[in-house]
């Protein structure tokens, strides 16, 4: 099965990502930690991406379809993928057909923007390994520290309240019309994003085996 999660920054695609993928033994795709982990190790992509990440922008769309392409082509991709973070925008999305990939749902977490805010200056990501948490809905079992790996969580540059601002304005000019898209192809499924994460990961599987 060949999954899309869909919505805004912070409506928490990655934690559902993490559910499906436990449930249905298929990998998360991640664009936004692959390419932290590009900028990170100072790779050719990594350096074109930085600048874009760090003010909110979305990354140009030949260097993220280029990432995903060779991911995808990837051994254990061969059962399916959760795809978390891309399509974003819809030459993105024409880039997955014409790859001959098929889709079989798309997930829409819905969140309003005035929960976002609230949610974005909650999380911390882990400066070692990439996890995400967050103060109130998915906290760390030690304050600051990642439960994964023991490095520093810290408050991801594009989270600051600036930057979300924008990054809200983008996704619903560039990242929203992939709705209709897939609403076209009657893919799309809507889940509401709940204030309990475990009601929101029932939702979500239901969407998906219903
Ligand atoms: P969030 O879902 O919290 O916005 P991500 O971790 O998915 O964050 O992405 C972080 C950043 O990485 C984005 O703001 C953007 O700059 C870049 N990025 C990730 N995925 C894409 C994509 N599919 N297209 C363009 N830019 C992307
Ligand atoms: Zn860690």
């Amino acid at each position: 099965m060949n999954l899309i999660l869909l919505g805004a920054p912070g409506a928490g695609k990655g934690t559902q990502a993490e559910v499906i993928c436990e449930a249905l033994k298929i990998p998360t795709i991640s664009t936004g930690n692959m390419l932290r982990a590009a900028v990170k190790n100072g790779t050719k992509s990594g350096l074109e991406a930085k600048g874009y990440m760090d003010s909110g922008k979305l990354v140009p769309d030949e260097v993220v379809i280029g990432i995903l392409k060779d991911r995808i082509a990837e051994d254990d991709c061969k059962n399916g993928f959760i795809l978390d973070g891309f399509p974003r925008t819809v030459p993105q999305a024409e880039a997955l057909d014409s790859m001959g990939v098929t889709i079989d749902k798309v997930v829409e977490i819905y969140v309003p923007d005035e929960k976002i805010k609230q949610r974005l200056s909650g999380r911390r990501v882990c400066e070692g390994c990439g996890n995400s948490y967050h103060v109130d809905f998915k906290p760390t079992k030690v304050e600051g520290i990642c439960d994964a790996c023991g490095a520093k969580t810290v408050i991801r540059k594009d989270d600051e309240p600036a930057t979300v601002e924008s990054r809200l304005k983008i996704y619903h000019e560039q990242t929203a019309p992939l709705k209709g898209y897939y609403q076209a192809q009657g893919k799309l499924v809507t889940v509401e994003g709940q204030e309990e994460v475990k009601e929101t990961s029932r939702l979500t599987l239901e969407a998906i085996n219903g």
